[in-house]
């Protein structure tokens, strides 16, 4: 069989329904019980045999990606190629959809994309379970991006556990003007936490467990029970970084999403609305506030990272 000349991996953005937030450890991570649902906003990342390891970007967002190895496609490339003792020889083209710094994954997305690539691009054949393994190494997000659907997510994210999900839920993302650092949101968040009663630590807080409820909205398809129960405990520590998404929240709550929440570490914000039709009023009113960069209207759970070609 001769080996293909390039190979293209479609892979999804992330919300988290929910997002509940532990103790600083001592290692400086939290511990999590992290809802992942994979939507369907998407990323493309081709790999191509090269002389040397090249990343280019295209897309609105590009110029904010770094073309240097500490992009995680770069790094996903580099993780296989020295497992399997081989060199990163290869060009990585991506084609950035999902809003970058946007508490979204994408990040994540294309190092589990230019994994999967590669490792059809060079026929390592690498089991399921080694390509997770790379994936926890490369990031907490990343098996996420691999597996789509819904999972939660214990330890910092990255040990998952599938969940069943029935039926389409319908999302309106607001894109924020400029990212926020994922880092600077959790050290946030214990600031925040050090000034109230609760604290701030492992021994102040109870572990962070998944909500019975949302698991229930979750399996039944029942999008008003699961706008009832979104949670995200990063979500005052990003306000409080961006005082501006208060208006973006309200903006589309007021055009009648169910429910309104900022996206992991943000500054996107993520509408849940009723049905398709809900979502385009909820995004044409998001557009009109101008509170919001862009808008994107999508639907969940889309599927995790694929090879298109
Ligand atoms: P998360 O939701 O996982 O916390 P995020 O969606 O907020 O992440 P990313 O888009 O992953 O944020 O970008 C965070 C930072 O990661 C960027 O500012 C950039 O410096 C770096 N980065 C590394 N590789 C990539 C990539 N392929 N695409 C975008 N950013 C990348």
């Amino acid at each position: 069989m001769t080996a293909p000349a390039s190979v293209t991996v479609r892979v999804p953005a992330k919300v988290n329904v929910q997002l509940a937030v532990g103790g600083l450890r001592p290692d400086g991570f939290h511990d999590l019980a992290n809802v992942f649902l994979a939507v369907g906003l998407y990323d493309e990342v081709t790999v191509t045999p090269s002389d040397a390891l090249r990343i280019t970007v295209s897309g609105p967002d590009a110029h904010q990606v770094p073309l240097d190895r500490t992009n995680l496609a770069a790094r996903a490339a580099e993780l296989l190629a020295a497992r399997h003792g081989r060199e990163s020889l290869v060009h990585i083209h991506i084609v950035k959809d999902i809003p970058v710094a946007g508490g979204m994954a994408g990040g994540s997305a294309d190092g589990a994309a230019a994994l999967l690539a590669c490792d059809a691009l060079w026929g390592t054949g690498a089991a399921r379970a080694e390509l997770l393994d790379i994936c926890a190494e490369l990031g907490s997000d990343v098996p996420f991006s691999l597996v789509g659907g819904a999972a939660l997510g214990r330890g910092r994210g990255e040990l998952l556990t599938p969940i069943e999900v029935t039926g389409t839920f319908h999302w309106v993302f607001a894109v924020a003007d400029g990212g926020l650092s994922t880092p600077a949101v959790y050290r946030e968040c214990d600031r925040l936490r050090t000034q109230s009663p609760a604290g701030a630590t492992l021994a102040d807080l109870p572990a962070p467990e998944p909500s019975p409820a949302l698991l229930d909205a979750l399996r039944h398809g029942d999008a008003t029970a699961l706008a009832t129960v979104l949670s995200n405990d990063l979500q005052p520590a990003a306000v409080s970084l961006r005082p501006s998404l208060t208006a973006t929240l309200t903006a589309g709550t007021e055009a009648g999403a169910l429910a309104a929440l900022v996206s992991g570490s943000g500054p996107t914000c993520a509408f849940l609305t009723k049905d398709a039709e809900a979502a385009a009023d909820v995004a044409e009113a998001l557009i009109v506030s101008g509170t919001c960069r862009s808008v994107r209207v999508t639907a969940a759970p889309a599927e995790g990272a694929r090879v298109l070609r």
